[in-house]
């Protein structure tokens, strides 16, 4: 049997993908020969024009839906507006940096909401469609997060190892269908949810930018370099491909050794 990695006439959906890792992956996706959804929770020209760029340069059709991920009916109505989800990518994410005892309540109910659950929805909306075409992907964007912890990022670090629970779990109830569910355990990937980390970062360590970078972000990377956008996009393609059909339920880390620590 030939392997293929090629993802024509499959549709993607990947949530959170106006910018950074989710643009990233849907750029990847569409290469691969993907019809993608691109998704956020806003409505402007420049987001359905990013969709219109995708479709021009790969010849695949891209659309933008808006939707809510901190809202679950939203999160299940985009599924259901995309109107076909073979490749399901859950990678919504918001993150707050603060010490518990001065932890927002709110900051911690929306990211569990946007980082956790927004996945349990999508993917309980997903996993019909995937039954019914005899075929389906589920990839979580988790983070190195998912597997260790930091201090000062606990609503993040809760619900990303809570991802990994519910990509386990997805993995098990599909185990005997053609479906897998993995997650991805991205290290520092420069994008602006992690350049809007710097400032709070800085002040939290009375550090420059630099230094921020080198000695608290990249610190625990034994690479020392930022993983891209298009490593993760190529690695997702990868957990969409045939090689990766008996890969389910683990994790794949793209963090520079971050976790062989
Ligand atoms: P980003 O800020 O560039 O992207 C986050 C995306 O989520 C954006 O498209 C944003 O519009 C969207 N989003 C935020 N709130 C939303 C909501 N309520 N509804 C719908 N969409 C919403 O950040 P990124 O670095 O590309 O992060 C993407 C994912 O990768 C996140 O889950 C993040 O936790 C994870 N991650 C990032 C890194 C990193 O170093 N950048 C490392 C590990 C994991």
């Amino acid at each position: 049997m030939t392997l293929t990695s090629n993802l024509g006439g499959k549709t993607a959906i990947i949530t959170g993908s106006n910018s950074g890792i989710g643009l990233g992956i849907a750029r990847e996706m569409a290469k691969a020969g993907a019809d993608v959804v691109l998704n956020s929770f806003t409505d402007r020209e420049e987001d359905h024009a990013l969709a219109a760029e995708i479709a021009k340069e790969t010849g695949r059709r891209a659309r933008y839906i808006k939707a809510d991920m901190s809202n679950p009916d939203e999160c299940r109505q985009l599924v259901e507006e995309a109107g076909a989800c073979d490749i399901l990518i859950n990678n919504a994410g918001i993150q707050h940096v603060a010490p518990i005892d001065a932890f927002p309540s709110e900051k911690w109910d929306a990211i569990i909401a946007i980082n956790l659950s927004s996945a349990f929805h999508t993917t309980a909306a997903a996993l019909p469609h995937m039954r019914k075409a005899g075929w389906g992907r589920v990839i979580n964007i988790a983070s190195a997060h998912g597997l260790t912890a930091s201090p000062y990022k606990s609503a993040y670090i809760a619900a990303k190892h809570g991802v990994v629970g519910l990509t386990k779990t997805t993995a098990l109830e599909t185990a005997e269908e053609p479906i897998t569910a993995n997650a991805i355990c991205p290290g520092y990937v420069l994008t602006p949810l992690v350049e809007a980390q710097i400032p709070d970062t800085m002040k939290e360590y009375d550090m420059s930018r630099e230094d921020v970078i080198r000695d608290v972000m990249l610190k625990r990377q034994p690479s020392k370099a930022f993983a891209t956008v298009e490593q993760m996009g190529g690695t997702a393609v990868f957990l969409a491909s045939d090689a990766a059909a008996q890969i389910t339920g683990t994790t794949i880390s793209v963090d520079g050794g971050w976790t062989a620590l």
